[in-house]
């Protein structure tokens, strides 16, 4: 007997239509389709930041008016994935529930749970990677921990890489379930509303696009050289819209390699480009084998530094108040935008865990918070590879100074001077910290282990 029952398409950090396998699968098999996002509150599942809650909110939206498209709906409800789900199957009398895949520990986990439990076919896909972080591997078998040649076999692997179109049509069950009310969960701030500042983004598959249609337009020539220089528009800031899925790494990978063939682009920029996808990849891959990074070192003997406690010094750093132009004005930007150039998050972590020498533990909490981009993988992978503890990690005797980092990527200031206007007057502060005396203090810290 052919299954007819309908299929739960459940939406989780891939928020777009094309692209989708597991909605695909679904939509090919000609059975009713019912798509749903779960504000999941299954235990061991790290809660969305501020920022994240605030974009959660708009890319939703869209995805409910994609749906509404296709003639289609988006079902939301709260609560542990595997009541809403077994509570919607008796519901619906669905017979299957496909999804795409997550990569950190409490996802995976929840996952392999609820393939035991559901009393529906379970499938799952992947939408969000170009390598499954276990399909790359070292020759004899292991996973990789250093950045080089975990790219160069993972870039082997992707001479042909497929993208699916966007259905056009989905089919509706017989009946619609109910669904929570998005302006209910209170994902948008109130009380103070502090998100001003994110009218900069469009969340969103079709602000994704437009991202990437501009940035392959108008921005990968030079990318290479400029994609550190945070006074100028060089680089894709694509990094909110795939975190959230709302355009696949494999997009991006075509859509570049299509330019690149075109001749109208650099090879050196679009390989460069391609290869921060692949940083990105290597996150995943190093988190999903090393599922405690967000909250353990990496590298051993890191657990033995003294971190201080100093919460003015951290509160400082937090509002872009430490006298050091270049991180001011990335701490200001982060708070205003909910982003910050990566170049800026290089130097103005090092400066948090290195002249402050506050545990990058406490960095990595309030970068998650505050960025729309905050990512598990990337996050923590960043903050110990600049802590130094991380794999294939910045080596731990190299610190910053925040003014040469300036004139060497900031040199006529114009980014200083837009987050920063008071720098020059009476109104700005001193330095926190005297940079030579904190070099010192944080190479004696570091040495000692
Ligand atoms: P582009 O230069 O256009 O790069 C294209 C894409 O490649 C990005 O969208 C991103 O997905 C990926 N990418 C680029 N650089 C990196 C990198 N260093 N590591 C991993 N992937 C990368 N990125 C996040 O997505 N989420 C985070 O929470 C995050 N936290 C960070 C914390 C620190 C301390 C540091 C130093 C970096 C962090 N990054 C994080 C990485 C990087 O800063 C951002 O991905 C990048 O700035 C996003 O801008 P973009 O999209 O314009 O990048």
């Amino acid at each position: 007997m052919i299954d007819a029952g309908p299929v739960i398409v459940w939406f989780r950090r891939d928020l777009r239509l094309a692209d989708n396998p597991a909605l695909a699968t679904a939509a090919a098999s000609g059975r009713p389709v019912i798509p749903i996002y779960i504000l999941d509150e299954t235990p061991g599942l790290r809660r969305p930041g501020g920022a994240s809650r605030w974009w959660l909110d708009k890319s939703l939206r869209a995805l409910a008016a994609s749906l509404e498209a296709l003639g289609s709906r988006l079902i939301l409800r709260r609560g542990p994935a595997a009541a809403v789900l077994e509570e919607m199957i008796a519901q619906t009398g669905a017979s299957a529930v496909f999804w795409n895949r997550l990569y950190d520990g409490g996802a995976v986990e929840r996952d392999m749970a609820l393939k035991k439990v559901l009393a529906a076919e379970t499938r799952s896909f992947n939408a969000a990677l170009l390598n499954e972080p276990w399909e790359v591997k070292t020759g004899t078998g292991k996973d990789y921990s250093v950045f080089t040649p975990y790219w160069r076999a993972a870039r082997g692997r992707l001479d042909k890489v497929d993208v699916l179109p966007a259905r056009r049509r989905l089919t509706s069950p017989e009946q619609w379930p109910d669904s929570d009310g998005l302006s209910d969960w209170k994902l948008h701030p109130t009380n103070p509303d502090w998100s001003e500042g994110f009218s900069v983004w469009t969340p969103g598959e079709a602000g994704a696009r437009r991202r990437l249609d501009t940035f392959l337009s108008q921005s990968i020539k030079g990318y290479g050289e400029g994609r550190d220089r945070p006074d100028i528009d060089q680089t894709s800031r694509l990094s909110p819209h795939l975190h959230f899925g709302e355009i696949g790494p494999r997009q991006v990978w075509v859509a570049t390699q299509t330019l690149a063939a075109t001749g109208e682009a650099a090879l050196r920029d679009t390989e460069k480009f391609l290869s921060e996808l692949g940083w990105r990849e290597f996150n995943h891959h190093v988190l999903f084998h090393h599922p405690q990074i967000a909250t353990e070192n990496l590298k051993g003997g890191f657990g033995r530094i003294p971190w201080r406690k100093d919460i003015k010094a951290f509160r400082a750093w937090t509002e872009g108040r430490t006298g050091y132009p270049l991180v001011d004005a990335g701490m200001r930007e982060l708070w205003a935008t909910g982003f910050m150039h990566n170049r800026v998050r290089m130097v103005a972590a090092s400066f948090l865990v290195k002249h402050l020498l506050i545990d990058w533990r406490e960095g990595e909490r309030w970068f998650w918070d505050t960025l729309v981009d905050a990512d598990l993988a990337n996050n923590a992978a960043n903050w110990q590879w600049v802590a130094g503890c991380g794999a294939d990690a910045s080596p731990w005797f190299r610190v910053f100074n925040p003014q040469t980092q300036a004139e060497k990527f900031d040199p006529d200031g114009a980014y200083v001077r837009r987050w920063v206007p008071e720098f020059g007057t009476s109104a700005y502060p001193a330095p926190i910290v005297d940079h030579a005396m904190a070099r010192k203090r944080a190479l004696a810290a570091l040495g000692n282990l």
